[in-house]
């Protein structure tokens, strides 16, 4: 167990101006931001990032939808960092997302829902290299 996640807010919560919403439910989860960027994924970038995708019948939507708007990009910090946010973001599909969660509270749809949350302490890793370097991490 390592205590550091990656978090994406995805373009609906952007475009809907949860910005604030998500962050303020994340830090009174008791995570502590160590690097966060607004920022906006081109295609190749979207792609690279949901590579592991690459052979599911949504890859294509999701792609277009990732680079379609700006994101935030933050690495946070908390013991069990990755389980704990992947329980607060909630299920996948909002409709399926337990009560008070980010998804549930956020999120339009299985597609645009919101958050993104790593789902292992290796891929944590990989994501936040992907958007930051050591100099932008505090
Ligand atoms: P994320 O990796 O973004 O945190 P997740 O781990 O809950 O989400 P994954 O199975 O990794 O879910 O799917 C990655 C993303 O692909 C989802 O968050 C969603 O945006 C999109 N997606 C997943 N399933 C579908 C689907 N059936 N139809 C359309 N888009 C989907
Ligand atoms: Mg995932």
């Amino acid at each position: 167990m390592t205590n550091r996640t990656f978090t994406m807010i995805k373009p609906d919560a952007v475009e809907n101006g949860h910005i604030g919403g998500i962050l303020e439910k994340i830090t009174s989860a008791g995570f502590k931001i160590v690097a966060m960027k607004y920022t906006q994924l081109s295609t190749r970038d979207a792609q690279a990032f949901y590579a592991v995708h690459s052979e599911r019948p949504f890859y294509g939507e999701l792609v277009e939808f990732m680079s379609r708007g700006p994101i935030v990009a933050a690495i946070l910090e908390k013991d069990n960092a990755v389980e704990d946010f992947r329980a607060l973001i909630g299920a996948t599909n909002p409709a399926e997302a337990a009560e008070g969660t980010i998804r549930k509270l956020f999120a339009t749809n299985i597609a645009e829902n919101a958050v993104h949350g790593s789902d292992s302490d290796e891929n944590a890793a990989i994501e936040g290299a992907f958007h930051f370097s050591g100099r932008e991490i505090y």
